[in-house]
């Protein structure tokens, strides 16, 4: 191709791409595939690497992002970042409402009403339609330059689209909220989780890490998004009369603003809208914290002027947190599959946002420390979305001397054996009794799961008299055990005990990294299982595999790689290997030949949290039966996996027609 043509090449795929990624990210409304897009992606690319000297500076490659040495520079905010005024009730909402009235002479009002999201507030600065700067708020006076990230983000032009022969403004800087959709924070955090790395608390922390990062191109994969909602400045000859003409236009610019916005007449039409996102605001894609109220008339919101620290034109109404108090009626400790120690806090049954809770995990006892909760105090408990309920914190200490923090025990309360910090840099203690009877009951638990082995029936009480029994000593003991030993237990009757043997016998047939992620190696997930089986093939291969060659894999980091090697070296892993295999098990990982699987050429998309398994659980089962897993809705995508508390995708499958399964579907589906 010659310089001329690939210029023109260029310039066409670049705006097609640019195209995309406003429909799918500030419309919702993509029109091709995730692989469609993947593949005009990887053309672009390959072609700008051909003519390096036709990348321009707004190209869509620039969202891949780089890697700065230092944190970005700060950056003077032209007009100060105010916050919001909160109110917690329709009462100071009135109270507001007229303070706004009185100020105006009471003339009449129009408002905006606006979710407010619970992200990270960011600062975009346009020059003539270009993207030049991207800050974090900070003080409001100074904040930090994070272009670099923010031009990861595919909701933010990185160019404005203009309407007609228009004109941009010279300088046009707009503020929104950057934030991260519920299901790519579960996903990030089950990532984390899987690579042994800290998880983040709620979506609010994950991104604000994720706009600091220094390596754009971690942030890249965060995938967080961005809803414009205010603006700082502009040098224009165009002049909006109100918040309402504002968000219409950057809205045809090329920004996300978000689609939930409301004109109200008054303020009950506000607080009509406060109530119903109240309500509703679970079955949103991204968490909320309350409303945000505007004056809709800009000359209203110059009349009616800022104080020190917010604008007298705005307010937020904050939703009440689902936060209850309770007593903490004991401190137990679990033990985990691999000898983990974990205290959880037995509670006094309270009601929180609509669910009874009764326990809450303390993680470890560096959390019980630095929460200094013990037996009989009050705790304050929260549950954010779908973030597992937290203490955070103690709001009375019981007094009595008797009751002393928890220590942390020296031997394991299960089985007596030796505890230890099991590495200095871990915060976790590990029971190291190999015989240990939880830990033994917790593995076969995991191993017989829907997403490891598969064996139904073979749940908690049956496993916890089979080892009390001393029937099974490990995991391929359950492929030596016979009718008579099921009818010794107590509730198994004749077709109770036959169907538990049949669905033993069907596990063995099981692909390799169910078997691996059964095994439960720490800190391999289901989806590492995934990646070794189809890496390795055969389990003797993943067995003899070095730190190096599981480290030159791309999806498995170093803490995953020792472990692998680590759990194989032990010797009761390979007697139980070697049972298994005795016992006729499949080690192997089939070869799905595209056009093989049960759901080859299948486009899956799911919405909303599944309670059986995890989302990637989910797509590792799809993709092992030749399906693909995409993340939009389009009239080419097969299925819609609905669970809990869906986003929109759920509608947009109603829209175009798209086939729904709940998860009770799904399951039957995968596993029929
Ligand atoms: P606060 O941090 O509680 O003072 O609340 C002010 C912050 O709310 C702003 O700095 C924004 O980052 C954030 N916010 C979220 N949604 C909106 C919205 N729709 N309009 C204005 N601010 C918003
Ligand atoms: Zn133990």
């Amino acid at each position: 191709m010659d310089q001329q043509k690939a210029k023109q090449e260029i310039q066409k795929l670049s705006k097609a791409i640019e195209a995309h990624n406003h429909r799918y990210y500030a419309l919702s409304q993509p029109t091709i595939s995730d692989k469609e897009y993947d593949d005009l992606m990887q053309k672009f690319l390959k072609l700008e690497k051909e003519f390096p000297d036709l990348v321009e500076p707004h190209s869509p490659s620039q969202r891949i992002g780089s890697k700065l040495d230092v944190a970005g520079n700060p950056v003077a905010h032209r007009v100060k970042m105010y916050s919001l005024d909160n109110t917690y009730s329709f009462e100071e909402l009135d109270q507001w409402g007229g303070r706004v009235a009185k100020g105006l002479g009471h003339a009449n009002v129009e408002f905006v009403a606006e979710l407010k999201i619970d992200g990270v507030s960011i600062s975009l600065t346009y020059e003539n339609g270009n993207f030049v700067l991207g800050a974090t708020r900070g003080d409001g006076t100074m904040g930090e330059d994070v272009t670099h990230n923010l031009k990861t983000m595919r909701s933010i032009p990185l160019r404005l689209t203009p309407a007609g022969k228009e004109k941009f403004p010279s300088v046009l800087e707009v503020r929104g909220e950057a934030y991260m959709g519920r299901a790519d924070f579960l996903k990030l955090n089950q990532e984390r989780k899987a690579n042994g790395e800290e998880i983040f608390a709620n979506p609010r922390n994950a991104t604000s890490g994720s706009v600091k990062l220094l390596d754009a191109r971690l942030t890249a994969r965060r995938r967080l998004q961005c809803f414009i909602h205010s603006f700082g400045l502009m040098k224009s000859d165009t002049h909006f009369p109100t918040h309402w003409d504002f968000l219409q236009k950057v809205k045809a610019w090329g920004f996300a603003v978000n689609h939930e916005n409301r004109l109200c007449a008054s303020l009950n039409q506000v607080k009509a809208f406060c109530e119903e996102w109240q309500k509703k605001r679970n079955t949103l894609p991204y968490e909320v914290d309350g409303v945000v109220i505007k004056v809709n008339d800009l000359g209203q919101q110059q009349r009616l002027g800022v104080t020190q620290k917010s604008p007298r034109w705005a307010v937020a109404y904050k939703f009440p947190a689902y936060q209850a108090t309770t007593i903490v009626n004991d401190i137990v400790i679990q033990v985990g599959r691999t000898g983990v120690l974990t205290p959880i806090a037995m509670l006094e049954p309270v009601q929180c946002a609509g669910v009874t809770i009764s326990r809450s995990t303390l993680h470890n006892f560096d959390e019980i420390r630095r929460l200094g909760v013990k037996k009989g105090d009050r705790v304050l408990i929260e549950r954010a979305g779908d973030v597992i309920p937290k203490i955070v914190k103690v709001v009375e200490s019981q007094k009595s001397a008797k009751n002393g923090r928890l220590k942390i025990p020296t031997s394991c309360p299960q089985c007596g054996g030796k505890v230890i910090k099991v590495k200095a840099e871990e915060v976790a203690y590990r029971c190291i009794n190999p015989g240990c009877s939880k830990q033994l009951e917790r593995r076969l638990i995991h191993f017989a799961s829907r997403a490891a082995m598969d064996i139904e029936g073979l749940g908690e009480a049956a496993v916890g008299q089979l080892i009390d029994q001393g029937l099974v000593k490990d995991c391929a003991d359950i492929y030596a055990l016979t009718q008579e030993d099921f009818l010794g237990l107590e509730l198994f009757a004749e077709k109770r005990a036959d169907n538990l043997l049949k669905a033993i016998d069907t596990s063995k047939t099981r692909p390799l990294s169910r078997l691996l992620f059964g095994l439960g190696i720490p800190h391999a997930g289901a989806k590492a299982a995934f990646v070794l089986a189809q890496h390795f093939r055969l389990l003797e291969n993943v067995m003899k595999a070095r730190q190096e060659d599981l480290t030159a894999i791309p999806e498995i980091g170093p803490t995953i790689a020792d472990s692998v090697v680590s759990f194989f070296k032990n010797p009761a892993t390979k007697k139980e290997i070697l049972k298994l295999k005795q016992a006729g098990v499949n080690s192997q990982e089939a070869t799905i030949a595209v056009n093989q699987g049960a759901l080859s050429g299948k486009k899956f998309v799911f919405t909303g949290e599944l309670t059986s398994l995890t989302r990637s659980q989910a797509s590792a089962l799809v993709r092992e039966l030749g399906g693909e897993i995409v993340s939009s809705v389009s009239k080419h995508t097969d299925y819609v996996v609905v669970g809990q508390s869906p986003g929109s995708k759920h509608q947009q499958a109603l829209d175009l027609g798209v086939t729904i399964l709940n998860e009770q579907q799904f399951q039957e589906m995968i596993h029929a």
